[in-house]
């Protein structure tokens, strides 16, 4: 297939692809069936498939069967990575009265799989260490920097206790991390009902909400230092490979911590003393909310088998005709925490009905220039496993030949999110507007748009929403497998997926997000599976087939600048408030205004904030916008000349255009130093995170929707690594990728 067609020949530089492509692309998006997604969905949901399980092996085999079946050559790589899993598990309290916590999640009537004991992992945190640890309780709210501030002034000392902190506000990780530098021995994490429980809706299996045995496990790695496998940072973790032992694996926790329901945590929540705490705090349990610490004494105890397990990557690959080297990509996990019919299964099988249309397609005639790449990825649920290990492995080969990665995930119904890198802004856009919405009718990114401009606050909001001809997208933190591509190879990346309307996050890593729930409250009739299929395989056309790679930069230069600003603001509110704060305390503000019932004592003085020199980052911000201008104007006037561009000066383009954001990630190794500085100081990563986003949470959904707003509105317990907490890197992430590694 490498003989160039005439078409070929010569690189089309029409705003929109030439008609032959975009009938293609109208072809591609007759094939999704909802009802075939619905069949993928109850098969690869329905035994328990977590890494190292017999599910785990049989959805890959299966998978890989799959893709051949619809003409993919496809092929599974293995890795063996360190997943601990529990073997001992006691929580009790010991004072003042005795209660056991049960650690179960019962089955519920009417959902099967619910009821698949043998097979279901345990409650618990992956990569915790383990501990066995008798001391009186201390409640820290979501259990953020911020809450240790105001512990502080209450008097509540947490060294030396067990804390018990909320879902929410941040990534489940940094909450034992923050927890053990402010010397606690232990942490435990329940869901409040107030976050994802009857407080937002009728519980399951009456309605979609987390049950009061119901437990969100999760990783607690330290994934901001570096994802994937603890033992092999940097490397993939293949049979040969050197690893760490385990004492020296610096992602491991430093404390024991385990995740508990609300039906557990409310006789240790019940049992506390001390000072009652603040409004903020106060989640729905029926009871007063006291901050301790004691008179209540747990006894927490938790083993593990520290086992390496092997990872199953599933990777089918359409070679391309015309750049056979050139790769676009498409990924999604497969592992789950249970059955997994949500995460990320709903996901995952819209992906392979994708698979199964590029197949139909290829039969009609249609062929790709550049080579797809289908992956479906183990061990995502641990710490990013499968798709780190992965890219460590094929790094130099990747840095050759990605175009660019597409990320799916859970998917749900409601809003179409596009996050991702700036540079692909434009081309988003694009696609979203080829979408219909499955129920309204409308184009997908119509929806988004009117959707903003309801949200809007003000008038000059909703004009800019109005008039500005792309909506905006926004940047990707970490949370789910772009995090290699994107971070560490520097591949311009986007994570897509529909939500805002579904059932919401109350069954997010538990045994009841399954067959059942998902289609009951979730997407039941599938619609929105099929539209993600329709939008990914349009995006992979359309990169595939591109003469000239649509990556335009203008929508990066306005939000580099944007953030320059940004930070600039950020600097100068600091500094105000501190010097106001500061002042308060000379002048004896808090002594004389403190309630004397309620043992409030002033906050420490803070240093002053210094003044930064902003002037070499608003000098780069300068030249990229003047560069993203003089490439708009190039291309401009390319297209108004009508004249085709010739292959190899389009190749010669092609490669430019790949090679920026890599360079990006390459040209800013200080200011990758300065986020990771900034991380070290504050490890919720608050610093620079509005107050907003610290609360509701940045899993901002781009075009448009933010699912932080309906789904668990002040805390979205889905919220992933990253998103909105550990706030610089996130919220600069695809423009200032961090290295995450040192
Ligand atoms: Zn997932």
């Amino acid at each position: 297939m490498k003989i160039l067609t005439a078409a070929a020949a010569f690189a089309v530089l029409a705003a929109s692809p030439p008609e032959s492509d975009v009938q293609w692309e109208r072809d591609y998006r007759a094939l999704p069936r909802a009802d075939s997604i619905r069949e993928f969905n109850r098969r690869l949901s329905a035994v328990p498939h977590h890494v190292g399980s017999p599910g785990d092996a049989d959805n890959a085999k299966w998978l890989e069967q799959k893709f051949r079946e619809f003409g993919l050559d496809a092929k599974i790589e293995t890795f063996d990575v360190l997943f601990p899993t529990p073997k001992e598990r006691i929580l009790e309290l010991v004072e003042p009265a005795g209660f056991r916590a049960s650690l179960v999640e019962p089955p519920v009537a009417g959902d099967p799989t619910s009821s698949q004991k043998d097979l279901q992992l345990p409650t618990y945190n992956a990569y915790s260490i383990d501990g066995d640890v008798t001391a009186p309780l201390v409640y820290v709210n979501y259990g953020v920097p911020a809450d240790y501030e105001r512990l502080e002034r209450l008097g509540v000392d947490v060294r030396g206790k067990i804390v018990i902190a909320r879902y929410g506000a941040s990534w489940r990780g940094i909450k034992p991390k923050v927890a053990a530098e402010h010397g606690a021995l232990a942490c435990l994490i329940y869901s409040d009902p107030k976050d994802d429980g009857y407080s937002e809706g009728d519980v399951y299996p009456r309605g979609s909400q987390r049950p009061p045995a119901g437990v969100q496990r999760g990783s607690v790695a330290d994934m901001p230092l570096y994802p994937g496998d603890p033992l092999t940072p940097g490397v993939g973790a293949t049979a040969g490979a050197k690893r760490l032992d385990r004492k020296d694996a610096a992602t491991l926790t430093k404390i024991p911590v385990m995740p508990i329901s609300y039906g557990d945590a409310q006789p240790l929540l019940a049992a506390l003393g001390g000072p009652v705490a603040p409004p903020e705090w106060r989640g729905a349990l029926a009871i007063t909310y006291h901050v301790g610490p004691g008179p209540a004494k747990a006894h927490f105890r938790i083993a593990f088998n520290w086992k390496l397990e092997t990872l199953h990557d599933v990777i089918a690959k359409i070679p391309g005709s015309t750049w056979p080297d050139e790769w676009v990509i498409h990924g999604n996990h497969h592992d789950a925490w249970v059955n997994g019919s949500e995460d990320p299964i709903s996901g995952l099988s819209a992906l392979l009905e994708e698979a199964r249309a590029l197949g139909d397609l290829w039969k009609k005639g249609w062929r790709p220039k550049r080579t797809i790449v289908l992956c479906a990825w183990d061990g995502e649920e641990p710490g990013l496993l499968g798709s780190t290990e992965w890219v460590e492995t094929h790094e130099a080969e990747l840095k050759q030949k990605a175009v660019a990665y597409l990320n799916t995930d859970s998917n749900s119904a409601g809003y179409l999110s596009i996050d991702g890198s700036h540079s692909l802004e434009a081309f988003a856009n694009g696609v979203a507007g080829d979408i219909e919405d499955p129920v309204k009718k409308v184009s997908a990114a119509r929806r988004v748009r009117l959707k903003r401009v309801e949200d809007a606050r003000t008038a000059e909001e909703r004009k800019e929403i109005r008039e500005r001809a792309d909506l905006k997208i926004d940047a990707l933190g970490s949370g789910s497998d772009f995090t290699p591509f994107l971070q560490h190879a520097g591949i311009a990346s986007l994570n897509l997926g529909f939500g805002g309307e579904g059932g919401g996050g109350g069954v997010y890593h538990s045994i009841y997000d399954d067959f059942a729930w998902v289609s009951r409250f979730d997407d039941p009739d599938f619609a929105y599976g099929r539209a993600l299929s329709q939008t990914t395989g349009t995006a992979l056309l359309r990169l595939a087939s591109a003469d000239l790679l649509p990556f335009e930069f203008s929508g990066l230069a306005e939000s580099v600048a944007k953030y320059v600003k940004e930070i600039q603001d950020l600097a100068k509110e600091k500094r105000e408030a501190t010097e106001e704060r500061n002042r308060e305390i000379e002048e004896g503000l808090f002594e004389a205004t403190n309630n004397p019932r309620e043992l409030l004592k002033p906050p420490p003085a803070q240093p002053p904030v210094p003044y930064f020199d902003f002037s070499p980052l608003e000098n780069a911000s300068a030249t990229l916008s003047a560069a993203a201008r003089g490439y708009a104007a190039a291309l401009a006037r390319a297209r108004a000349a009508g004249k085709p561009l010739e292959a190899a000066r389009a190749a010669e383009v092609n490669r430019l255009l790949r090679g920026a954001a890599p360079a990006l990630v390459q040209a800013l190794p200080l200011r990758a130093r300065l986020l990771h500085g900034l991380r070290r100081q504050d490890p919720a990563g608050r610093a620079g995170a509005p107050r907003r986003e610290a609360v509701e949470g940045g899993c901002a959904g781009s075009l448009g929707h933010r699912r932080g707003h309906r789904e668990g509105r002040r805390a979205d317990p889905r919220r992933r690594e990253g998103a909105g907490q550990l706030a610089p890197t996130v919220r600069y992430g695809a423009i200032f990728p961090a290295r995450m590694r040192s």
